[in-house]
This record gives structure tokens, sequence and C-alpha cells, in this order.
């Protein structure tokens, strides 16, 4: 079982923290969280690190390769594409194992890492943090400010701040929006809605509208929830972190029994002050102290705050630290475990299997289909034919003209209007064909057809179906 299921907290007296969530007042009521601004060595890196995420989130839309969109997940379409590789959902299994090796990459890197993700890259934490929290720091104020205003009746002051921050959150929350939108139907597509007129892009200005409201909505209502209670990610950290993860953690057995602070011999008391600065920063509301949480996003602004404390009472830093439990109460070093060395085997052979399949990928795609409802035909005396559905995809930027042949029996293909198939960049199409077969071949009721699919160069795929004949008759 996870050491967090069940934690050892035998240094805490006052375990009342169980009873309630750090957001939700006695009486049932949302908490509202005014932490303190952080500010030290790790928050300056996550700064660095959350300039570097917006100018990736800013920037990918408008990066094309080979004329394709370097990221699109075009759900409506049902078309992705990934550094420049388009996929269609004829790609399906493709795409599955992808996100399955993408699911196991966070498994394996959470059991190492704990919920790092949550606190250094995760997009809400990044917008919510060091970008809507900066707002209400520059426009309310500090931590005690923004409380103190909050409680305010709404005279001129507080109406004031309030619209500018709220005028601010929404045009943050729109410039999200769109670029989000351009994620999903591309930059060219996000550029007309701009710049033609209205009518033309009713349903593109709504879904603009619908993002802004979404995104603002989180931002001003739902901020530290999505972390603590929505996220499904966050839900599952009891059952991915073990004792061996390294977490934000305090060190219980370095700052236990905790004491206020007084100069010169400090007795038995361990090097925890009890001055709550760790909490006063915690943008979830959590006392660190209290051991490992669902509600910690590893934001690291509490390891700032105690070392700033640790600092200024002469004290080592990293009483609150990355650290695993094991290293903390058994001195036990990370390592690399048999459940990670599974989970990673796991995900070699996975990423294995998408290089083959993505090696092996067809230009040309699709699915063929004897049309439903219809048996065979009777072509003169001694041929029959079926008549076949094709839809095809063309996962390339040129345009391609195919040609359909019967590969695996003597036959010919007729094709319904051209006999050829014509077929534009990134566009599907349909067709319909008869296969006529000589009634000599026709040995079973149900014959397997192999069907080539070919342009000037050559083979580009084959598809498979099956060929309806008459039901043999015996004796008489
Ligand atoms: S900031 Fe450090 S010293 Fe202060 S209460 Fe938190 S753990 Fe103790
Ligand atoms: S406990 Fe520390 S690391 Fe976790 S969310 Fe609170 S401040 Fe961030």
């Amino acid at each position: 079982m996870s050491g967090y299921n069940e934690p050892d907290l035998h240094w805490i007296e006052n375990e009342s923290f169980r009873d309630h969530l750090s957001t939700v007042t006695q009486d049932g009521k949302r908490k509202w969280i005014f932490p303190f601004k952080p500010k030290g060595k790790w928050f300056n890196k996550r700064k660095f690190v959350a300039i570097f995420f917006y100018a990736v989130f800013f920037i990918t839309p408008f990066i094309y390769i080979h004329g394709r969109p370097l990221l699109l997940f075009n759900f409506p379409e049902g078309k992705f594409i990934l550094f420049g590789f388009a996929f269609w959902p004829q790609d399906f299994i493709i795409f599955g194992l992808m996100m399955l090796a993408f699911i196991l990459f966070i498994v394996i890197f959470t059991n190492a890492f704990g919920r790092i993700f949550c606190g250094w890259i995760c997009p809400q934490t990044i917008f919510m943090e060091m970008l809507f929290r900066r707002v209400d720091y520059i426009v309310l104020g500090n931590a005690q400010t923004q409380k103190l205003l909050s409680k305010a009746p709404w005279k001129a002051e507080k109406i004031r701040k309030y619209t500018l921050r709220y005028t601010i959150y929404f045009a943050l929350s729109f410039i999200i929006a769109n670029t989000f939108l351009s994620y999903i139907i591309g930059i060219e597509e996000l550029k007309k809605i701009v710049t033609e007129p209205v009518s033309m892009h009713i349903g593109g200005l709504i879904s603009i509208l619908i993002f802004t409201l979404i995104f603002f909505s989180v931002y001003v209502f739902l901020r530290e929830q999505v972390c603590t209670n929505i996220c499904p990610y966050g839900r599952l950290q009891g059952v991915l972190l073990d004792k061996n993860s390294i977490v934000v953690a305090y060190d219980y057995q370095r700052g236990e029994p905790r004491g206020k602070f007084k100069k010169g011999d400090q007795g038995d008391v361990g090097d925890c002050i009890d001055c709550h600065q760790c909490v006063n920063v915690c943008p979830t509301g959590i006392d660190i102290r209290n051991g490992t949480q669902l509600e910690c996003i590893n934001c690291t602004a509490c390891i700032d705050a105690c070392n700033y404390i640790m600092e200024k009472v002469n004290r080592p830093k990293g009483l609150i630290r990355y650290d695993s439990e094991n290293n903390i109460s058994n001195k036990i070093p990370f390592s690399f475990t048999t459940k990670l060395k599974a989970y990673s085997t796991v995900l070699v052979f996975l990423i294995i299997a998408i290089t083959a399949l993505l090696i092996t990928r067809k230009n040309v795609d699709g699915t063929l289909m004897r049309t439903s409802g219809m048996t065979y035909q009777e072509q003169g005396s001694d041929s029959i034919s079926n008549l076949y559905n094709i839809k095809l995809i063309n996962k390339t930027l040129k345009n391609d003209t195919l040609q359909v042949r019967l590969e695996n029996l003597p036959g010919t293909v007729r094709l319904v209007g051209n006999p050829l198939i014509e077929i534009k960049p990134e566009q599907q199409v349909a067709a319909t064909f008869f296969i006529i077969l000589p009634k000599s071949v026709i040995k079973e009721r149900k014959l397997k057809i192999k069907v080539g699919l070919y342009n000037k160069r050559g083979n580009v795929n084959q598809l498979s179906s099956t060929f309806l004949g008459p039901i043999k008759r015996t004796g008489n």
C-alpha cells in the first residue's frame, strides 16, 4: 500500500486538519485563499520556466513544418497533427498508443518525482500563479490587502480595483482563448475569423467567446479548486506516489518538536519555529508540515518561505525541500525501484511499437466495404459481381490519382463514373466500384478479396474485403 494512504504522522499532536478542507469554512462556505507573494531561489527558477512556457504556448501555432502546423488537435474534423505528422481517425491505433505511452510516462515520472508537473509545467498552475495571481498583487495589493478588500463594502476603491482586475482577467482570458482555439482549428482559420466579416464566422466567434468565458470563470471563481478538487491527475496522487517518491516534503526529523524561536540555546526544540510562513504562501492553503497531501501542487513556495526564515534564524536551509519520505525517515536515498523498472520496460516496448507503426504508415489509407444490403449480381452467363464502397484519405500535401486493382484473384474492377480516383491533399474521398469475378473461381459463398491502390509511382496501399457468391448446391 502507498505510504501516503496511511502516512506516519506521529509528530503531529493536533490532527484536526484531517477533518476539514483547507478551502472550506466550518459552515461549509468557500474559503478564499490569499497566499503571500513567494520569493526566493525556487520561485525565480519557476519564473524562467513560465516565461519559456509562454513563449512555447503563444508561438507554437505559428510554426509550420513542411506546410503543416507543428501541433493541431482538430477534434471536430478528427484530424490531429503532432510535430508535423498528420493523424486521422484511421491512425487511431498509433494515436492511442501515443496517448498510452504519454500516460505511462506521466505515471513513471510521478512515481519518481511526485507532482512536479503540476508545479512547474501545468498550464493551469502557470497561468494561475504566474499570471493571474501577479495581476492580483499589482492591482489589488499584497495578500493582507487583498483579504481586507474582499471583506470591505463595495465602495469607490473596491469597485475601481475590482473593475480593473476583471478587465485585465477578461483580456488575458480572451488572448488565451484565441491561442487555445488556434491549436484546434489552426492559426490560418483563426486569422480568417479575426479579419473577415463577422457574418461569415458566427460559429467561430461564439467559440472564442465561450472559451474566453470558460477561462475567465476558471481564474476568477475556480482558481486552486481546479488542482485540489477537479483535476483527475491530482486525484491519482494517492496511488501514484509511494515512500520513495521525491516530493516537496517537510523534514519532521529535523523540525520537530516545533517551538517558537528563542535566541540562544534551543533545548529539545526542533528547527521549525512555527512561524506559519510556509502556510501563508501556500496557494492551496495547506500546511505541508502535516505530511504530503493531495492538495500539494509542488509549487515550491513553502520551500522558499522556509529557507528565508531559516536564514533569518541562522539555521540550515532545507527544512522543507524536495525529498522522499524514505530519505527523511530512514535516510534511504532515491533508487530505481522494481515498479519503476517494470513501467519503464513497458514504456520502451510502446515506443518501439509506435516507431514501427510510424515507419510503416501509409500515405493513403482507407476503408473498403461491400455495399450494405446488396447481394451479388449476375453478369452475363459466366460472371458474378459485387458492389463496393471505398473511402480514402490522402495524408500527404500533394494531389494524387489512384487506380484500383484486384490483387489476389483473376477478375476486373469497374469504377462507377471516373475510372481513376482523384484525391486532394489532406482530403477524404469516397468512390463506388464493381468487382467482377468469373464463376469458375467462385468456389465458396464468401471469398476474401484484396484490392491494391496504385498511383504512378506504384502500390500505395492494399485493402481487404469479402466477395459474396451464390450458395453452392450439392446433390440433384
Ligand atoms: S516556514 Fe519553516 S519554520 Fe516556519 S512554520 Fe513552516 S516549516 Fe516551520
Ligand atoms: S505545500 Fe508547498 S509546495 Fe505544496 S502547494 Fe503548498 S506551498 Fe506549494
